[in-house]
């Protein structure tokens, strides 16, 4: 999970947005949640617009948001609609899940600390990398704080699943890094170009994002080896992957 810069909706989206929220806050109470979910289904345009407007915030190639895995191909309502129907249409409370994250792990939980305050982290409001911690050599994540451990457990983010993946992804990272410094050296700028593109489309983004963090941190080199702590020292290279 990696911090993403959420993008404005287009205003005719976020009048229709406004328009369907004022709806569902004029239904009574216990028949808010059951309408709300109807009224979401229904409006099957306003649902690919926020859509295709997520995909466009996704890491790499439109992957889960959660995961970083998979396709995303729902929109998840972070704040369940079970739990807050007048957050249906709110574009601040909706992620681009898998149907994996979203149905199986996820799904209508959303944990609060003790004083009400709620625990899982939203990617797109604040950098995860503040509450979790991803190992390179494991490919698992370690939580900070609370909210960070919340967000593991409730997102499934070490399912072996996806340790696996994220140690496959470090050696194709690693791979397509020394591939981009020899390019350079040959003065092969579209051959290195590709190179850069080929690590921002890889699956699991936060496997490359953890690795430019790492490189400042004691027993760096323990982890790294001593070009790939080079290459991602190289003001180049930060400049065009870092998040
Ligand atoms: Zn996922």
């Amino acid at each position: 999970m990696i911090r993403l810069q959420r993008l404005a909706l287009p205003a005719d989206a976020t009048t229709r947005m406004t328009t369907h929220t004022g709806e569902i806050a004029g239904i009574p109470h216990q028949r808010r949640s059951a309408a709300a979910r109807k009224m979401w289904s229904g409006d099957r345009t306003l649902r690919a617009v926020i859509r295709a407007r997520l995909a466009e915030m996704a890491p790499g190639l439109e992957r889960c948001m959660y995961c970083g895995d998979n396709q995303g191909s729902d929109v998840d309502h972070f704040e369940p609609l079970s739990r807050n129907p007048l957050r249906t249409f709110d574009w601040l409370n909706h992620l681009l899940a898998c149907s994996i994250c979203n149905s199986h792990y996820k799904r209508d939980r959303y944990p609060l600390a003790a004083d009400g305050t709620p625990l899982l982290v939203d990617p797109t409001a604040e950098d995860p990398f503040d509450h979790i911690r991803l190992s390179l050599t494991v490919g698992a994540y370690a939580p900070l704080s609370d909210r960070g451990a919340a967000t593991i457990e409730v997102c499934g983010l070490n399912r072996p699943v996806l340790t696996r993946g994220r140690l496959a992804a470090r050696t194709a990272v690693e791979r397509a890094l020394r591939m981009w410094d020899r390019a350079r050296t040959l003065g092969d700028p579209e051959l290195a170009d590709e190179m850069i593109v080929t690590v921002r489309e890889q699956p699991f983004a936060d496997v490359c994002q953890a690795m430019l963090r790492t490189v400042d941190r004691p027993g760096a080199a323990d982890v790294l080896a001593p070009e790939i702590l080079r290459l991602l020292r190289s003001s180049a290279l930060r400049r065009r992957l870092l998040a």
